[in-house]
């Protein structure tokens, strides 16, 4: 019988977009989707830790976990994503019980970490790895219009305030080539929108190719009606890319940039590569060429602190 495997998800939509990952990568494998943790043969916690109340939280529910794994003590639990691999030490402390950490970088070892732990060994992997983007596994997506595709991974900024750098490993994006690919199998799926998902997204570059180029050959696809994307670093959006959002009816008219301070004194303590008269200025000539944009101007995300189900 295939084993069953159920996820849960912590923070951001990178993460869920990671767990996808992680349910493509296990079901490639045999492994099958449980409807309820009651169902499962492994656990899978998929972690956040950009917050102290996230840590918290999934500190507070992996202590709950303990009650289940006494109850069930054949199941295989692990801990995964940025939490696994800022606070390995602290699992493994107040969680022994916890049978694989395996940080964002490593879900390739899935399969072998489950098989090493029924074996009856423990299994760690938090390497991080620069090299590595997933980008030859196809995620397990949820059903529906919307589809998520992460384009880059990582992120060079190094803000003051962020571990994302320390947790999720140096800047690397995705070939456009394999993008555009996938975008054409996600049209042929009956997907209607791409939300392009990237710690800092028009970051992306692929060579001579930037975002623009990539939205530009994504607005080309037929069958794919609306693009978003999440979340875009304010000094990387150039003139290029305010025209081609500007002159594309596919790509929807709303951003969230995140501004973090209104005090430039404040984004220089937080190593923001703009001050808040540039940011200002920003604005100002996106909605000059769009008048219609929307911007969601943000500072954080409460996205962080929630437990999401997604299958
Ligand atoms: S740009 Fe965003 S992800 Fe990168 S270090 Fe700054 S806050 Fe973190």
């Amino acid at each position: 019988m295939k084993k069953r495997f159920y996820l849960e998800t912590y923070g951001c939509q990178m993460n869920l977009s990671d767990s996808e990952l992680m349910a493509g990568i296990l079901t490639r494998h045999g492994y099958q989707l449980a409807e309820s943790k009651d169902d499962a043969d492994v656990i899978i916690v998929n972690t956040c830790a950009v917050r102290e109340h996230a840590e918290k939280r999934v500190l507070g529910h992996l202590a709950d976990l303990l009650r289940y794994k006494r109850e069930n003590p054949d199941v295989v639990l692990g801990v995964c994503g940025c939490m696994a691999q800022h606070l390995r030490e602290k699992i493994i402390q107040y969680a022994p019980y916890v049978d694989f950490v395996i940080g964002p970088d490593g879900y390739r070892e899935l399969p072998e970490a489950i098989s090493r732990v029924i074996e009856g060994h423990t299994f760690l992997n938090l390497k991080l790895d620069k090299k590595e983007d997933y980008a030859d596994i196809e995620p397990h997506r949820q059903e529906g219009v919307r589809a998520w595709l992460t384009i880059m991974r990582g992120c060079d900024k190094m803000c003051a305030f962020c571990i994302v750098p320390f947790v999720r490993g140096r800047e690397r994006s995705i070939p456009m080539k394999t993008l555009i690919a996938e975008v054409q199998k996600l049209a042929q799926e009956g997907f209607r929108e791409v939300v392009l998902l990237g710690q800092t997204v028009n970051s992306y570059r692929d060579g001579e190719h930037d975002f623009s180029d990539l939205l530009i050959a994504i607005t080309e696809v037929d069958g794919i009606e609306r693009i978003r994307f999440t979340s875009p670093y304010p000094t990387d959006i150039t003139d290029k890319m305010i025209d081609t959002m500007a002159s594309s009816e596919k790509i929807c008219k709303q951003i969230h940039l995140p501004l973090q301070s209104g005090s430039t004194k404040i984004l220089q303590a937080m190593r923001r590569r703009y001050t808040a008269e540039e940011y200002l200025k920003l604005v100002e000539k996106m909605q000059k060429k769009c008048p219609i944009w929307r911007l969601a101007l943000i500072s954080s995300s409460d996205s962080a602190v929630k437990r999401r189900r997604i299958f």
